[in-house]
């Protein structure tokens, strides 16, 4: 195809679509179904009513292809180890006796069979379900929700394409189950699983789809050569079928590297790629291949990920560069609009000028088809949006909310004194020692007490105008004076407040910190029917008054003990937030860090001589490629020291991280040069003590000792024996006795008496030091 021809035909689509209704009707009928107000039937009729809906929407918009098979009822993935029929055996009477019912016992659990493990899908903050694989599983296809979603849309008359997980990235997702040798290696079952795709697509095929999509997200990361054969092989073997339609293999979220060859040499009609500025590689890596002659190619050029409007004069230039280096072009997101809200236009308390600023799945597939048609038609068919693009961007760029002067030269004068506390951590060590006079191996808590539902009805109450600001703090004082009466009768020994004001760990920084933005309505799936409304760090931020220091200072109030002051760390709060898309990720760092350095300093004046600064996002904004970390390390440990170092030798500074793997940024908990460090420890038997040990951390740690996801009470003989175990790796001058977690989840009940016996167990391991 000539060039001209490729562009003529340019076609509009996206990978997939927020799946819950513009009202979360999907999530209201599936907890219907889970409680037996609503019937199966019932419900999948709403299911089928929003995918109906949404494709109708996405066909009047312009889409010429709609994605189908990426509805689900909890999680794609999940959707894809059914349609392999690699249900674990102790699902498989339940899955048998009832599909639906036995899909959500996979995802959920039951009274007495445990739920398949959640983790989150590669950097974004959904959340899929693991394939638990073994030497023994067989896999056998099952394409019915496949068929039938593209019959649906194929009635309406659309084009429909097939949305699957590839085999690759569902064989390297996987982990081997329960009772199968750690070291099995799920991919040895690419052969047996090749054979199960070949079917699906055969049914695919004559079910009437044309082209089908294979997404291997995996191949962004780094893969060793044995993976990259691996994938080789896959797409040498599907694409060699006879009976089969054609074959897209989509990636995104990065580039491609070293898998972008094997893709581009593989026997498949396209390949679809991200060439956002995360992956703006792949743009030069393709022309070194020699492109895609003869291929269909689909430049993901708007950000599937980010809630900004798009700049459609680049992508339109990009689209132009990659016109030369494929024999057909199209235009999409860069990958499934799952993870953006549905719809700015609903956004009716949002000021109209930063509205034309925001995008969300439905404004980015006006953006998707705009550009086909800009590529298609020439820049002349689009003339207006064009111009109405440039008036929005340029005014974002000099909006006042986006540029902040003061902010702005605050953050330029930064000097590296700044972010370093002006004395070592042994010095520190010993003014602290003499300041909080604690005892060895000394208890604390993580920082929330439980969120009771009278918490939450009194916030619904004052949201409501039911109560007052005033009768609000009340009742949160009185869960205060309740929290610290506890605390003292337990015998803890740093106390907290229990952070019973805050709805969220980040949105309640986010709504008093100016330059963040809330939404009504921006509602993005975590998990299954559980669905968050992550801020928009919209411009410059900095903080008008204090956020935390009334509570902390109330609190301390009411004891003679050391309360803990409590924030989230600057990583954190970029982690679960929309960020800028017109500054370096670094540069947003930076402004929150000195925002929460204030409310440091602030809290430290007031009095407050332990604060913990939050940051349990450190690990799960790495970089997705290795060659990238150490730059993201650099900016994300600098803020937090950035935040932390404004303090006097002996105030003392906390972090809190809840993962029990981190052996590959134990430097940067190092380079963090908090004081004490407290991390999930009990499920793993202090595992995080024995890696801190290794890499000769020097500073003060507290493994957890009591595991807060379940509502168990831990013995007092087994945290002390935990305890015992810590003090292998970690000296008694250095431990800390705490739970891994947080508490807002749990009940007071097994709160007090798990709690009761932390403190029982210092004094017992204290008693034989
Ligand atoms: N301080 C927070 C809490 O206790 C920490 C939560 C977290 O690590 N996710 O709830
Ligand atoms: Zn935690």
């Amino acid at each position: 195809m000539t060039t001209e021809s490729a562009a003529a035909a340019a076609r509009a689509t996206v990978y997939g679509y927020p799946r819950q209704g513009p009202n979360r009707e999907l999530k209201k009928a599936i907890e219907g179904y889970w409680k037996g107000r609503v019937t199966a039937d019932a419900l999948r009729t709403t299911a089928a009513g929003l995918r109906r809906a949404t494709w109708r929407q996405l066909a009047e918009a312009g889409i010429d292809e709609v994605p189908t098979g990426d509805f689900s009822y909890y999680d794609h993935v999940l959707d894809t180890t059914v349609m392999v029929g690699a249900v674990p055996d102790r699902h498989r009477e339940a899955v048998a006796a009832d599909p639906l019912a036995g899909y959500f016992a996979m995802a959920r659990g039951t009274q007495d069979v445990a739920p398949l493990e959640m983790t989150k899908w590669f950097d974004t903050n959904y959340h899929y379900l693991v394939p638990e694989l073994g030497p023994d599983t067989v896999f056998t296809a099952d394409s019915a929700k496949q068929v039938a979603e593209l019959a649906e849309a194929l009635a309406l008359g659309l084009t429909g394409r097939p949305v699957l997980v590839g085999p690759v990235t569902y064989l390297l997702l996987a982990k081997p189950a329960p009772g199968v040798a750690a070291g099995f290696d799920p991919l040895t079952l690419l052969d047996r699983l090749l054979p199960v795709y070949a079917e699906v697509l055969a049914d695919l095929r004559a079910a009437g789809a044309q082209w089908v999509q294979l997404d291997e997200p995996a191949l962004v990361q780094d893969r060793t050569p044995a993976e990259l054969n691996a994938a080789a092989r896959a797409y040498r073997d599907l694409g060699g079928l006879t009976d089969r339609p054609r074959l897209l293999v989509a990636s995104y979220f990065d580039r491609l590297g070293e898998a972008l060859p094997v893709l581009a040499g593989a026997p498949v009609d396209g390949l679809a790629l991200d060439f956002t500025e995360a992956a703006a590689a792949n743009l030069e890596a393709l022309a070194a291949v020699g492109g895609l002659p003869g291929k269909r190619l689909i430049a993901g050029v708007v950000n599937g990920r980010n809630i900004w409007v798009n700049d459609l004069a680049k992508s339109l230039s990009t689209l132009g560069t990659l016109l030369g280096l494929a024999g057909h072009v199209d235009v999409a997101a860069s990958c499934s609009l799952l993870h953006v809200p549905l719809d700015a236009t609903a956004e009716r308390d949002t000021d109209p000028q930063i509205l034309r600023w925001l995008a969300f799945a439905r404004q980015k597939t006006a953006e998707i088809v705009t550009l086909a048609k800009g590529l298609a038609r020439g820049t002349e068919a689009i003339t207006a949006e064009l111009a109405a693009n440039r008036a929005d961007l340029a005014l974002r760029a000099c909006s006042p909310v986006t540029r902040d002067p003061a902010v702005r030269a605050r953050t330029a004068a930064v000097t590296e004194a700044d972010a370093h506390r002006c004395q070592q951590y042994a010095e520190r060590a010993a003014a602290q020692r003499a300041h909080l006079g604690l005892p060895l191996l000394p208890t604390t808590t993580i920082g929330s007490f439980p969120q009771t539902g009278e918490l939450r009805t009194a916030r619904a109450d004052l949201r409501a105008g039911r109560i007052g600001t005033a009768g609000y703090e009340e009742r949160i004082k009185a869960e205060i004076q309740e929290v610290i009466a506890f605390q003292e009768k337990a015998g803890l020994d740093v106390l907290v407040h229990g952070e019973a004001e805050r709805n969220d760990m980040v949105q309640y920084f986010a709504e008093q910190l100016a330059g963040y933005l809330a939404t009504q309505h921006g509602w993005v799936q975590s998990y299954g029917t559980r669905y968050v409304r992550p801020p928009i760090l919209a411009g410059d931020i900095s903080r008008p008054e204090p956020m935390t220091v009334r509570w902390t200072t109330y609190a301390q109030s009411l004891t003679d003990r050391p309360v803990k002051g409590m924030l989230t760390g600057p990583v954190t709060m970029l982690a679960w937030s929309f960020v800028r898309d017109d500054q370096p990720l670094a540069d947003t760092a930076r402004q929150v860090a000195l925002a929460l350095r204030d409310e440091v300093n602030d809290l430290e004046t007031a009095g407050t001589s332990v604060i913990q600064v939050d940051e349990p996002a450190l690990r799960e904004t790495l970089p997705l490629r290795a060659a990238d970390r150490a730059a993201y390390l650099e900016w994300a440990t600098e803020a937090f020291r950035l935040t932390t170092s404004g303090v006097r030798p002996d105030t003392q500074i906390h972090t809190h991280m809840c993962y029990a793997e981190f052996g590959d940024i134990v430097q940067a908990i190092d380079d963090l040069d908090a004081d004490v460090i407290s991390l999930e420890a009990a499920r793993s038997h202090m595992q995080v003590a024995r890696e801190l040990a290794a890499h000769g951390y020097p500073r003060e740690a507290g493994p957890g000792v009591y595991d807060i996801h379940s509502p168990r009470v831990p013995g007092a003989e087994e945290a002390a024996d935990l305890l015992r175990t810590g003090l292998k790796a970690i000296p008694a001058e250095r431990l800390w006795v705490n739970p891994d977690c947080g508490l807002k989840t749990r009940g007071w009940p097994e709160t007090r008496a798990s709690l009761e016996t932390l403190v029982t167990a210092a004094r017992t391991v204290r008693a034989e030091l």
